[in-house]
């Protein structure tokens, strides 16, 4: 049998490419090299607690259409994204709001938090003298001021990106959120939630009526033939792998995760906790029975599971995680861009064909555009 389409990755952009079709009676077949579906959303249940094996995700959106396609397809709870962070034993909350700034200052209202955050930012302003910030500690002391970018930026960055802040470029932090409100959700979207059993279930069902083989690359001899098997090819792996890496190789940055039980039942309290000095070589942990358990029901289960997240440098082996933001990643990226651009008979998508950072809502949003164009939907 001949498919309409070959889909390469089991990710969000191809289970939600996969859905989309299968629902306007098309035919696909969905490969991945996991032996699971569901890329880096895949949960795994430890202990009766659905872990987020690649990373903590949360599902954020001002996009209703995506809210209320994933919504018809399994509900959602109510989380709420608040994370703390922990300096050398002392407690903040974030986003950077009125909650921070009274723990950081005792200041009580919104004029005397300003007040005190003008007087930060003054010395910063004052030395860069009208120019703009040509690094992320000058962008960050111009916006924020010391005390706040000494607790909270510095030493918390430096061990993510595995780089001084003088030499990081400004815009990682340029859209830091200073709220002079209580609020310590930290998106400002309107739609926010975990799936209830977590991420499985979702994937499950965008994936209904397709055919699915798991543990197959697409780079295995079965598939060098592709045109045999399918009409068209979506393919959401690697760019530059797709192109054999004629230009060279795109660089990534990566985590490492070190999951463990701990036998009590409410270890942190919370489901993300940000380790901002460097005393702790990790970044932060996450608690993950809070997305799903709220209230004294985290009691209902004696185990938790908690995973340390470590950022480090991309080798090949590795998962690739973040694109690294650098002139050189991005020519190269361009140059992969613009080979994909000729090759009419496939569909590249998702993070990594297109070498971009993007949420699972705009994954979504991807997808499905790249769907319309396919079959010509305006
Ligand atoms: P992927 O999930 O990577 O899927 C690609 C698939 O292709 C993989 O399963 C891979 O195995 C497969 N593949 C690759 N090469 C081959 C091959 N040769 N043959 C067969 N299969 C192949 N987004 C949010 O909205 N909220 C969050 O809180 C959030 N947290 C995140 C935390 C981390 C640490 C990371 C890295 C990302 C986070 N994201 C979050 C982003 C989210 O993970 C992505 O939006 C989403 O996973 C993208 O889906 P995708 O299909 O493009 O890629
Ligand atoms: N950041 C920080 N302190 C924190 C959390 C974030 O300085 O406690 C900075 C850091 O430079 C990071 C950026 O904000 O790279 C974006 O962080 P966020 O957690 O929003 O992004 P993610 O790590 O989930 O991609």
């Amino acid at each position: 049998m001949k498919y309409d389409f070959l889909i390469v990755g089991a990710g969000l952009f191809g289970c939600t490419f996969s859905h989309l079709a299968t629902k306007a009676g098309k035919s696909c077949l969905v490969i991945d090299k996991r032996d699971k579906p569901g890329g880096n959303l895949r949960c795994e249940n430890i202990e009766g607690i659905n872990v987020h094996k690649y990373g903590a995700h949360i599902f954020h959106t001002n996009d209703k259409e995506i809210w209320e396609l994933v919504n018809s397809l399994v509900p959602f709870n109510r989380f709420t994204n608040s994370p703390i962070a922990n300096y050398k034993g002392r407690l903040f909350n974030l986003p950077f709001n009125m909650n921070t700034f009274h723990q950081m200052w005792n200041v009580t209202t919104p004029s005397e938090a300003t007040a005190k955050i003008n007087s930060q930012r003054a010395e910063a302003l004052e030395r860069l003298n009208g120019r703009e910030p040509v690094n992320l500690e000058e962008q960050a002391l111009a916006l924020v001021g010391r005390d706040i970018y000494e607790t909270l930026i510095k030493e918390y960055t430096e061990k993510q990106w595995g780089r001084r802040c003088t030499e990081l470029p400004p815009f990682i932090i340029k859209r830091l959120p200073l709220r002079l409100v209580y609020d310590n959700n930290y998106f400002s979207d309107n739609y926010q939630g975990i799936p209830i059993g977590g991420y499985n279930p979702l994937i499950e069902k965008l994936l209904e009526g397709a055919k699915c083989r798991m543990a197959t690359d697409f780079f295995s001899e079965e598939f060098r033939q592709w045109r045999d098997l399918a009409t068209t090819l979506v393919y959401t792996g690697p760019i530059d792998e797709y192109f054999g890496y004629r230009h060279g190789r795109l660089e990534w940055r990566t985590v490492e995760f070190k999951t463990r039980v701990e036998d009590v039942p409410n270890y942190q309290g919370n489901a993300v906790v940000n380790y901002t000095s460097r005393d702790f070589p990790f970044t932060r942990v996450i608690e993950h029975k809070h997305f799903e358990s709220f209230g004294n029901t985290v009691y209902d289960n004696p185990h938790t599971v908690i995973s340390e997240e470590y950022s480090t440098e991309f080798a090949p082996g590795m998962e690739p995680y973040y694109p690294v933001n650098d002139e050189r990643n991005e020519t190269l990226a361009n140059d992969y861009r613009k080979l994909a651009d000729e090759d009419k008979d496939v569909i590249f998508g998702g993070r990594l064909a297109d070498y971009r950072y993007y949420d699972m809502a705009p994954v979504i949003r991807a997808a499905m555009e790249a769907f319309k164009k396919n079959n010509n939907i305006s």
